[in-house]
């Protein structure tokens, strides 16, 4: 076999492997054969250029980045759907359409799933495009982003038509949302809101790689093009399913209102047992012809209607406001509720978010609430029964001192929350700061958990960071479940942590909007902490990405003099407050702010060293050749589509040769 044909061989049997695993949900090899064959088309792909390919599955780890997501035309509009709430409204529906068309109209039912949604194009069975809804005549092309969700296919596979759009969903399953808000907690941020938005705000991400990271599906129901291979949307539905796409698990053709009722009825109650956010069902006019004879309004088909089911709402007595204060001294209310069912669970407390909603809704303790459950975690109140208010209840006073320390809150202008500015007294900040600091993402120490932090502070053992450096064994020992070889762990993980590098120092020390990603950013730029400290708000906004909030957070940490004495005890430990000389040794930031694009074979370096050779001197690599692309470096058996779109650009393509006299 040549390696062509090897390359080729691969890329078919990954990609049934993952229409089994993403698609099918049947998976036929293990994890561990299928990143075997992963890795051997990877090397191969890396070795030998000319092949590459952009639908190859290599490419569903994302990688590249885009800045500004183009704006692109839908070839068929995109429209809303009309809503239904009760048998009365279908048949009133129904009515309207047999007006407009004869014969025997049946109906496809479907659940209306929850997400973002989506138009991929397809040509020759390739992915060509995706694009989001926008306004419903044009949206972004999102294609390098949803590419990396596995359940798209980027090849088709039967007899599918030449050209035609398929439309759908993109949806984040309530299981990979939990464990997205899992490790964020555990990162010390915000959780997110619902799995919903998080879907849509992944698709416009900018980094196709982190994208790739998150457990996005897709779920497609809508086929459009000319001449179709079917006359019915059950049967669009069967062929889509017979090409690769993964369509929704549940649909069913109902020959009359009653029966459309009967899937309403059961998927309103089953839903809960579905994987994914469903907010209703959709009812379509299964025959295309009369679909095409019913036509459109100016918002929506006249052959589709959505069946809206009622959010899971239940009314029970709110007892107590009780106010809890996280690590950065955000304040938040939480509802403490007589214990009530809702949507399968027993809910005990409810979120308030803020002031602000707390006195919109006039909520009261004592109140007689409605609460509700959507795709938040946390179920919320959405209001109060006014009927049953005690008349002589007093509306709520925000606290104004903090519950843990009774410092005087503050709220910044324009922030919804207040916040607890007694960072280095109160003692839910000084914990919840130490257990950022430990953290998996962070310094990662081994050995400590985030109760072992809670009994040291409380013991006064420690009360910052810097504090674990100086515990001795001798220290740990009486504390609670500790024994000798516990004592020794812990002592070890802290010394070991001494080695953790500069970047994620920076995340650990826990200042407000420096994520993991602001921290890679912030360590590159400025190489030190020193370096950083002495950065004013106006350096730091100049940075790529660093926002005026972040920058003025930065700043506000390094002016107080308790945490720049913490950050010195660091130092003086041993904490790694710089990148290592060896890594800064061969950096420089002679190519800042140039993008390169590199392909083909090279001689003196390899592809993977020519990357990092670029990335270690301030450029950037990108996969394709654009407009703001700076350089082309070509090397043997370069793509020659990449060689025609930068001279078309007029992108200077550059030799390996003149690459390196560039850094040398
Ligand atoms: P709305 O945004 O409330 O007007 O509802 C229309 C949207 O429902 C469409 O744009 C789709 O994104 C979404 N939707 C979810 N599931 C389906 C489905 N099975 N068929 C059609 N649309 C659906
Ligand atoms: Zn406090």
């Amino acid at each position: 076999m040549t390696t062509e044909e090897r390359i080729h061989s691969l890329r078919d049997q990954l990609r049934e492997h993952n229409y089994n695993y993403y698609v099918l949900d049947k998976p036929v090899i293990s994890d561990y054969d299928f990143d075997q064959l992963l890795k051997e088309l990877q090397q191969l792909e890396d070795e030998n250029p000319e092949f590459f390919d952009p639908n190859s599955p290599t490419q569903r780890v994302g990688g590249e980045v885009t800045k500004n997501f183009e704006t692109v035309a839908h070839t068929y509009r995109m429209y809303s759907l009309d809503n239904s709430y009760s048998k009365e409204d279908l048949e009133s529906w129904e009515k309207r359409i047999k007006k407009l068309v004869d014969g025997t109209v049946e109906y496809t039912c479907e659940l209306k799933y929850d997400g973002a949604s989506m138009s991929l194009t397809y040509e020759k069975g390739k992915l060509v495009r995706a694009v989001t809804r926008g306004d419903g005549f044009k949206g972004d092309d999102v294609t390098t982003n949803v590419k990396t969700i596995r359940s798209v296919p980027l090849h088709l596979k039967g007899d599918y038509p030449e050209r035609f759009e398929i439309r759908g969903e993109i949806v984040l399953p309530f299981e990979g949302f939990a464990q997205m808000n899992a490790e964020r907690l555990e990162a010390g941020e915000e959780p997110y809101r619902n799995p919903r938005n998080t879907a849509s705000g992944s698709l416009k991400l900018q980094d196709s790689a982190e994208v790739a990271k998150r457990p996005l599906d897709c779920l497609l129901y809508s086929i459009k093009g000319e001449d179709l291979p079917f006359s019915t949307q059950y049967e669009g539905l069967q062929k889509a399913h017979d090409w690769g796409f993964k369509v929704p698990e549940v649909y069913k053709l109902a020959k009359n209102i009653d029966e459309v009722l009967a899937f309403v009825n059961y998927w309103d109650v089953h839903r809960h047992d579905l994987p994914y956010e469903t907010d209703g069902v959709v009812i379509k006019v299964n025959n295309l012809q009369q679909q095409e004879e019913l036509g459109y309004t100016a918002k929506a088909p006249r052959w589709a209607m959505a069946y809206k089911f009622k959010a899971e709402q239940a009314t029970t007595v709110l007892h107590t406001i009780t106010y809890q204060v996280g690590r950065t001294g955000a304040i938040t209310p939480v509802a403490n509720l007589e214990p009530v069912e809702l949507a399968g669970t027993i809910v005990k407390r409810a979120s308030l978010h803020n002031a602000d909603q707390i006195a919109k809704l006039d909520i009261r303790e004592g109140d007689t609430v409605f609460v509700e459950k959507g795709g938040e975690i946390i179920p919320k109140i959405i209001g109060v029964d006014f009927t049953q208010r005690d008349p002589d209840s007093n509306a709520t006073t925000y606290i104004e001192t903090c519950p843990e320390c009774d410092t005087e809150l503050v709220r910044a202008e324009g922030e919804a929350l207040h916040y607890c500015p007694n960072a280095q007294g109160c003692p839910p900040q000084i914990i919840g700061r130490i257990q950022h600091y430990i953290s998996r993402k962070a310094m990662d120490i081994e050995g400590l958990g985030g109760e072992t932090v809670a009994l040291l502070v409380n013991n006064n053992l420690i009360a910052n960071y810097a504090d674990l450096y100086e515990l001795t064994k001798e220290d740990v020992l009486p504390l609670e479940r500790m024994a000798e070889k516990s004592a020794e762990n812990l002592i070890n993980g802290i010394e070991a942590s001494k080695q953790i590098p500069f970047e994620r120092v920076l995340f650990a020390l826990g200042i407000r909007y420096v994520g993991e990603t602001v921290a890679k950013k912030l360590a590159k730029e400025f190489k030190s902490i020193e370096a950083l400290s002495q950065a004013d708000a106006e350096t730091l906004v100049a940075v790529d990405e660093i926002g005026e909030r972040i920058a003025e957070s930065v700043v506000a940490f390094f002016d107080s003099e308790k945490n720049r004495e913490i950050v010195q005890r660091l130092k003086q430990f041993g904490v790694q407050l710089e990148i290592s000389a060896e890594k800064l040794a061969n950096q420089t930031d002679i190519l800042q702010g140039k993008k390169f694009v590199v392909s083909g074979v090279f001689t003196s370096v390899s592809r993977n060293e020519l990357k990092k050779l670029i990335e270690d001197n301030g450029g950037k690599v990108s996969s394709g050749v654009s407009g703001n692309t700076d350089y082309l470096v070509a090397g043997e058996n370069m793509g020659p589509s990449k060689r025609t779109k930068a001279e078309n650009l007029g992108v200077p393509i550059i030799s390996e040769q003149d690459f390196l006299g560039m850094i040398d």
